[in-house]
């Protein structure tokens, strides 16, 4: 079956609001095994809708819209659609009274406009809403069978019940299959080393399996397609072992969340508690791992020390480092995280300090020079990124990413094989020359 999205807007279309419908719609039904071939998006323009319904319906076999089913744009959508799929349109008594009593639930009359959404299709069904006035609606075009077009209405949460509950498991039922996908989120390998380790395990055709690069990061997405949903599922569980056979514990999950809710929750099974001082990420971290809900129980104090002053004041940083390695060095990094360790008592101290351009860059330590440090009760681990060639966020975002995954490791007790020890009394430029994660 293919499909193809039609969002209905002119909204959309002067870029007042992003088009997430198109992106949830595909994702789904690329879920359900179902290939989108085409999206468009289309004003409230009668000619101008036609035209695309009508292309839509001569290459494709299902067309899902989404918008325009306001009481205000005339039935638009409805009355096209139905023309073209030979359907026709019917007052519905029933779903009057349904939309009279979202009004009297809100404490107010309903417009007379609105009588224009009990219109639903002869021939075809509608699809109830839970929470909105339009319904949806399903035409299967009566000169075609077996070719349809789905209307849903634009709001997010008005689209996605009714997709999920009504739209999906009748799909499921005429695909007669099921696809299952897994998430793996990958830190500290750059996406062209990940292809070289594990290449091999993307050629395969079922599962299949894709890299995504991410800020700082890569997902590999395995996707099954079996009989059943659990046969899909039993397969992807079967293939994601090879990953971590190769990465091992550099898959720091599974799933759509970020790095920060791995970081509170291991540091909450180890019992531990973590405390930042902020340069060029300005609490950026903090910010990060505060997003998390119950991160109080792991995090109580954070430092943005974006001043050379403030890093001695509050942090303990000598003034000799500064004077002798400058802000953005591995030796103040280290100062850093054990002084933000020893002011605040927790387990683990965190420093960032960085170029994060796009000026202030030097030869020596060009845009995008970041220093990110870890101190335990005995140790201090310094990691040199070198992230050139980002934006200023991007790199923000970077240095973020490494430090939150510095603080898993130390957390799970693993090793740290992106950083260095610190050692205060070895060479005074021991590490500047990692640039090993360049890539990442
Ligand atoms: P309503 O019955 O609320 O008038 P509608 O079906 O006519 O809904 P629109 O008027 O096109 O839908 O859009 C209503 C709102 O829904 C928009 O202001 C926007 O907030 C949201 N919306 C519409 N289309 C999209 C889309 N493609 N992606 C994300 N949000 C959207």
């Amino acid at each position: 079956m293919e499909a193809e999205i039609i969002a209905v807007g002119t909204e959309l279309l002067l870029g007042d609001i992003l088009n997430t419908n198109a992106q949830f719609l595909s994702r789904e039904l690329a879920s359900l095994g179902i290939n989108v071939h085409f999206q468009s998006v289309v004003g409230d323009n009668p000619e101008r809708l036609e035209s695309v319904v009508n292309l839509a319906r001569s290459r494709s076999d299902l067309l899902i819209f989404s918008g325009g089913l306001g009481p205000t744009q005339d039935d638009l959508t409805k009355q096209t659609v139905a023309h073209a799929f030979g359907d026709e349109l019917r007052f519905d008594e029933e779903e009057l009274e349904k939309i009279r009593g979202f009004f009297t639930a809100w404490g107010r009359t309903m417009p007379e406009n609105n009588r224009r959404q009990a219109y639903v299709p002869v021939h075809g069904r509608k699809i109830e809403n839970h929470n909105g006035t339009a319904p949806g609606m399903i035409f299967e075009d009566t000169r075609a069978p077996g070719k349809y077009a789905v209307l849903l209405p634009g709001p997010p949460y008005e689209l996605q019940p009714m997709f999920l509950d009504t739209v999906r498991p009748w799909l499921a039922s005429m695909t007669h299959s099921a696809l299952h996908s897994e998430t793996l989120r990958v830190m500290g390998v750059g996406e062209s080393h990940l292809e070289e380790k594990i290449g091999h395990l993307l050629e395969n055709e079922n599962p299949t399996a894709a890299l995504y690069a991410k800020t700082a990061e890569v997902v590999i997405r395995v996707t099954a397609r079996a009989k059943t949903e659990d046969e899909a599922k039993a397969m992807c569980e079967e293939y994601a072992k090879k990953f971590y056979d190769i990465l091992g514990d550099k898959i720091y999950a599974r799933g759509d969340a970020p790095i920060e809710h791995t970081v509170v929750r291991v540091l909450k099974e180890a019992g531990a508690t973590v405390a930042f001082a902020e340069s060029c990420t300005g609490g950026l971290v903090a910010e990060r791992l505060t997003n998390v809900p119950g991160a109080s129980a792991v995090f109580g104090y954070g430092a943005c020390t974006y001043a050379n002053e403030i890093k001695e004041k509050m942090l303990g940083v000598r003034r000799e480092t500064l004077e002798a390695h400058g802000a953005v060095s591995s030796e103040t990094a280290a100062e850093m995280a054990r002084g933000v360790r020893r002011v605040s008592g927790a387990t683990f101290g965190v420093g960032v300090t960085g170029i994060a351009g796009p000026d202030g860059g030097t030869p020596e330590k060009p845009v995008g020079t970041v220093y990110v440090s870890l101190a335990t009760a005995t140790d201090t681990y310094v990691q040199k990124l070198v992230l050139t060639g980002r934006t200023r966020a991007t790199v923000r975002q970077s240095s973020a990413q490494h430090a939150l995954d510095l603080v898993r490791r130390a957390a799970l007790g693993l090793p740290q094989p992106a950083a260095r020890r610190f050692d205060p009394d070895g060479p005074a430029h021991w590490n500047d020359d990692n640039t090993a994660l360049r890539d990442v």
